[in-house]
């Protein structure tokens, strides 16, 4: 699997595992460990995660998953925004450490922007990265200001790794300002539903549709593919079907050319201008 650095230099795979929606129904957890466990063994093995899904729900997944593997997996999960505080982040991390039954969380991330204090967030990230219980700080949802303002704090951007955001083919908003602004400072940034929830896998797309023949792939392939063109931009997929899991981990190995860029360009266009970051 294709990688991409982390400041600090350490090497996370391009592809990971989405778990929104994982862990909601009992009946499905079989499957979705199963899903999980595909995509660690082709690689990817960073796997996203939040408190917010199905109420834990999502983390005991994968805590499942990556039981007797942790050393081979990066796990990544998101605490609310109104658990920000230092004291509610310290109480947050133990609950998602114990759903995942590990005693560190890869990268934590603020979910998105609520009331708390920005400072008092990086406060509470201090705590767990002192006390080992998180290796990396990061921030999800945040637009440019967000960020813009966590740099203006001391050492407010040193501690935070990346920022996870709404990216693919439809939503392409960050290429105007956020995805630069972080390249400038070298951050990878995470895409969330770089499928637009399964939306871009239907091959009804025209130009999906070509390139994907053209390469002899789906186009839910060619929509991860497009994701990955840069090389420093992480894309998570959920799929709780080991057959696409399959074919989302063999998308890394598209090299999309020129031409295809081109065609995909005049049907989904890049920005124009500035627009709000959007979000789910
Ligand atoms: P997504 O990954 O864009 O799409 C997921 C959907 O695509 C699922 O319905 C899945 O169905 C389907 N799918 C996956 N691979 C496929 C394939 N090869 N062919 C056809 N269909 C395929 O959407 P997402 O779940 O919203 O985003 C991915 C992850 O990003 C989430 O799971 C979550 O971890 C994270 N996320 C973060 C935020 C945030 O605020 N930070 C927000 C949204 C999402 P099957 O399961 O049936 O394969």
């Amino acid at each position: 699997m294709r990688k991409t650095k982390l400041p600090g230099g350490e090497a996370v795979p391009v592809l990971g595992l989405g778990t929104w929606r994982m862990g909601e129904d009992r009946s499905k957890r079989k499957t979705e460990v199963a899903a999980l466990r595909t995509g660690i063994e082709l690689g990817m093995t960073l796997i996203d995660t939040a408190e917010m899904y199905a109420d834990g729900g999502a983390e005991e997944v994968v805590g499942a998953a990556v039981d007797g593997r942790r050393d081979e997996v990066f796990i990544v999960t998101k605490f609310y925004p109104q658990n920000a505080t230092r004291a509610r982040m310290a109480a947050a991390c133990d609950r998602s450490l114990k759903r995942l039954g590990t005693d560190r969380i890869d990268l934590y991330l603020l979910h998105w922007r609520g009331d708390v204090p920005l400072r008092e967030t990086m406060a509470g990230f201090d705590d767990l990265l002192d006390a080992e219980k998180i290796r990396y700080a990061g921030v999800s949802n945040f637009d440019i200001d967000d960020l813009e303002e966590l740099a203006r704090l001391k050492d407010g951007l040193k501690r935070v790794v990346t920022d996870q955001v709404l990216y693919n083919l439809e939503r392409r908003g960050v290429e105007w300002d956020l995805l630069p602004w972080c390249r400038k400072r070298h951050r990878p940034i995470v895409a969330y539903s770089p499928l637009e929830e399964g939306l871009l896998s239907h091959r009804d797309h025209p130009a999906l549709k070509v390139v994907a023949d053209r390469h002899d792939v789906t186009a839910a392939q060619v929509a991860l593919a497009w994701v990955l063109r840069d090389g420093d931009v992480i894309a998570i997929p959920k799929s709780a079907r080991p057959a696409h899991v399959r074919e989302n981990a063999a998308a890394a190995e598209i090299r999309l050319t020129k031409r295809d860029l081109a065609e995909l360009d005049d049907s989904f266009p890049a920005p124009s201008d500035r627009k709000p970051l959007e979000t789910r």
